[in-house]
């Protein structure tokens, strides 16, 4: 593809994609963390440009997601949350005539929790796990997701992090951001810190349900496994994953929280992209929005979609 500049809305690898250099190398538009991100991930975007006439935004989607303003006039969202979730600040949101939205959990249905009252219901269930004798493992998505909850449960005692996600952690405090320094799994399993007898938690990614790690975790010491996500709306979020609890815990907007983006901006014109973009558009449009879907007609099998989306949160 023939372009001028290429925008990397944040380090996730749904939207990290590996080019082909033609004769004139794109200039690339994202944030230094981003960059950073990208690069431990193993991709380079080279050197990034700062050309007049583009606001990068924070999103408060995950460490170093932007939001792309062109000439004041058309907003690009990239993935983004106005919740405040442990060191994770609000999405800035500016004016736009044409604002193009992720739609992830446009619909009516997904509508999350306060964060207060997921860790108060989460906290309870891990105290009883402490009282009973057994460990937990608490499951999100490496990049985001396991850097929250690490935050957010670092009381606990003791703590323990896969070790993919503590080089994620490490990259977050270089960056930055203060968040507390765990051992990692491998040492604690070497050690012989870990058993099946006694309480300890542990901070795993969520697709491990998929590679293998946590059958091994669940064959040796037998802990409860509580997933966050914001699939976990869905009553068989938890039974598709395999997990024992699930929260509804995202970094996303939910529905109520895109709409109030889309009133912040006051578009003329929103297209929406990602998850249930028709949906969501024609929500918007039920609310006096003119809105489409960013891609029309494009395939959609509902319940497949709904399922394999669903699985694969953990970018
Ligand atoms: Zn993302
Ligand atoms: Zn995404």
């Amino acid at each position: 593809m023939e372009c001028d500049y290429i925008f990397v809305s944040h380090a996730h690898l749904d939207h990290l994609h590996r080019t082909r250099i033609k004769r004139t190398r794109p200039k690339v538009i994202a944030s230094n963390a981003t960059s950073k991100i990208a690069c431990t991930r193993g991709y380079e975007l080279g050197n990034l440009c700062y050309d007049h006439g583009f606001h990068l935004l924070d999103t408060g989607h995950i460490l170093g997601s932007i939001g792309l303003l062109i000439a004041d006039q058309l907003y690009y969202t990239g993935d983004i949350s106005i919740r405040k979730r442990a060191f994770m600040k609000p999405a800035l949101i500016p004016k736009a005539k044409v604002l193009i939205i992720e739609s992830t959990f446009g619909r009516e249905e997904y509508v999350f929790p306060k964060i207060e009252s997921v860790m108060h219901e989460a906290n309870i269930l891990i105290s009883e796990m402490y009282h009973q004798g057994r460990p937990v493992v608490l499951l999100g998505y490496p990049l985001g997701k396991a850097q929250i909850l690490t935050q957010l449960f670092h009381h606990w005692e003791p703590l323990f992090v896969e070790d993919s996600i503590l080089v994620m952690n490490g990259l977050y405090s270089d960056l930055g951001v203060s968040i507390s320094v765990h051992k990692r799994y491998s040492l604690a399993e070497k050690e012989g810190l870990l058993s099946s007898d006694k309480p300890w938690i542990l901070i795993a990614p969520l697709n491990s349900c998929k590679n293998g790690f946590l059958s091994h975790i669940k064959k040796k010491y037998a802990p409860i496994t509580i997933g966050f996500s914001g699939w976990a709306v869905k009553p068989g979020y938890k039974y598709l994953l395999g997990l024992d609890h699930c929260f509804p815990f995202s970094d996303h907007c939910d529905y109520n929280e895109l709409i109030k983006v889309v009133e912040i901006c006051g578009p003329e014109k929103v297209y929406t992209v990602h998850g249930f973009d028709a949906e969501f558009a024609n929500s918007l449009r039920s609310l006096g929005f003119d809105a489409d879907p960013i891609q029309k007609g494009k395939n959609r099998d509902e319940n497949k979609s709904n399922n394999s989306t669903m699985l694969k949160d953990w970018c």
